[in-house]
């Protein structure tokens, strides 16, 4: 499909953004076209690294994730990386393909405090039961050291629920949505095309500005370019809601190294993940425990236990560094700023120590030294690669809020944002499926909520 004129322009192939480039384009009288910044690749030029199990190797495959990108998680500390992926599939290409959908009062809680009406649990729940992405466990095979350690330390540890497909082969948004609709003649992909801003007609979005100065014309365009980009691109756009970069949240995690007494075969063969005990601290699920034998494949002999706090109050932001795109936001998670986050990360630590110290896991590993005092934590604490909350969604009249329910940037005329950003608060799951359902049921209510805000 050759031209610059679009019905819609949707910035980001990630984890709603491919979602809603293949469902959009469904309707073969809609031009639509995909714009992401990483490389695009079918199915048969993926490489092996990203469609492989193991989200190590995923992320060290070039190219794939923005390596520039940094994050500050507390203010004890400095500046380190943030993992976002790059390319077809975004994230969902390079995760650790975890698939969980949340709790039920985390989506309650979207509808009754943040004024999200239609989000709550009984409106979410049927479309993840519909999702199309197939789910597996590892086989047990793939199981390593620190997992059957922790299924043997804790009853109520569980294997895992993967994005992979029967054959092994991770399902990324990619590989699910995306691939079947390549052949349509109405959906146009562009890859390495960074997004600089949106293009505007007073308060009505007209298309994209490419970061080379190309142009790209559209009645309706779609910022999908997850919690980190989406802010900055609206930002760029000179877009006025005063919520927008506001309201960062991820998961507070402090990592347990084990030094295991066996060195791990394979370790890029198989997926680094594949067992977690989900636990309560004050409510249902707030902690999560992830059993990995491998952080890192130059490092065979370093495992972990990674202790989670999944119901998180502190908020961080994103900002801009530079108007130029080619220069990455500044982020700051100010994580632990709310006591209760720090409360909750040393119940998640606890956790942790407890399994490192079992009889199952002292047979096969030892945990490097480790602190547990708050000095430490604030220290130590890291991410667990789920930022959302940046445009937030809520009613129009609330000031915090830059999407409402139908994911239109409120005030402008045919500009949505749909990621990860427009979760009012960051749910007690990891986010891909999350992300997933939203992006589906926006473009399933496209056409009747597509009229100006
Ligand atoms: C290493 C890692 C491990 C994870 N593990 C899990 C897990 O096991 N389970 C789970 O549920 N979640 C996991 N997550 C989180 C989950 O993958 C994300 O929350 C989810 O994919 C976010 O989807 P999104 O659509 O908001 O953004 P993304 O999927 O990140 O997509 C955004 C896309 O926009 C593109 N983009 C950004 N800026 C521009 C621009 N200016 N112009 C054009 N394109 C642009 C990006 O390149 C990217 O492709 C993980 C994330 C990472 C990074």
């Amino acid at each position: 499909m050759p031209g610059r004129q679009f019905d819609v322009i949707v910035v980001g192939a990630g984890s709603a953004g491919a979602v809603l480039a293949a469902r959009l384009s469904e309707r073969d009288d809609r031009r639509v076209l995909l714009v992401e910044a990483g490389p695009d690749h079918d199915r048969e030029h993926t490489p092996p690294s990203i469609s492989g199990p193991s989200f190590v190797a995923a992320m060290a495959e070039p190219g794939r994730s923005w390596s520039g990108l940094t994050a500050r998680r507390t203010a004890e500390q400095g500046q380190r990386q943030y993992v976002r992926g790059r390319g077809a599939g975004g994230s969902s290409a390079i995760n650790a393909m975890v698939a969980l959908p949340g709790e039920q009062g985390d989506y309650d809680q979207w509808e009754r405090d943040f004024g999200c009406a239609g989000w709550g649990w009984q409106s979410v729940a049927p479309w993840f039961e519909r999702l199309p992405i197939p789910l597996r466990t590892a086989t047990p095979n793939e199981t390593g050291v620190v997992a059957r350690a922790l299924f043997a330390a804790e009853e109520t540890a569980e294997p895992a629920m993967l994005t992979r497909s029967a054959d092994g082969r991770r399902a990324s948004v990619n590989d699910v949505y995306l691939e079947p609709a390549r052949a349509r003649s109405n959906l146009r992909i562009i890859g390495d095309a960074l997004v600089n801003r949106v293009l505007l007609t007073g308060r009505r979005a007209a298309g994209v500005r490419l970061a080379d100065g190309t142009e790209f014309e559209a009645a309706t365009v779609i910022v999908c370019a997850g919690a980190v980009h989406s802010p900055a691109i609206l930002l760029r756009s000179g877009i006025d809601r005063e919520g927008i970069g506001l309201g960062l949240q991820d998961h507070p995690s402090f990592p347990l190294a084990l030094n295991l007494r066996v060195p791990v075969a394979d370790p890029v063969q198989r997926p680094a993940v594949t067992a977690l005990l989900r636990a309560s601290h004050l409510v249902h699920h707030d902690l999560q425990l992830l059993a990995m034998d491998v952080l890192d494949p130059s490092l065979p002999s370093l495992g972990l236990l990674m202790g989670a706090a999944m119901r998180v109050h502190s908020r961080g932001s994103v900002r801009l560094a530079s108007p130029d795109p080619a220069i990455d936001p500044i982020v700051e998670f100010a994580m632990l700023s709310d006591e209760r986050d720090l409360v909750a990360l040393r119940a998640a630590a606890t956790l942790a120590e407890r399994v490192a110290l079992s009889a199952a896991m002292t047979a096969v590993a030892s945990p490097a030294p480790y602190d547990l005092s708050d000095a430490s934590l604030m220290a130590w604490v890291g991410d667990y690669v789920h930022a959302t909350g940046t445009c937030r969604m809520g009613p129009p009249d609330d000031a915090a809020a830059v999407v409402d329910t139908a994911c239109r940037v409120i005030g402008y005329d045919g500009l949505l944002v749909c990621d990860a950003s427009v979760m009012p608060s960051v749910p007690r799951a990891n986010t891909h499926l999350p992300t997933v359902m939203i992006a589906e049921r926006i473009a399933a209510t496209f056409d009747a909520t597509s009229a100006a805000v």
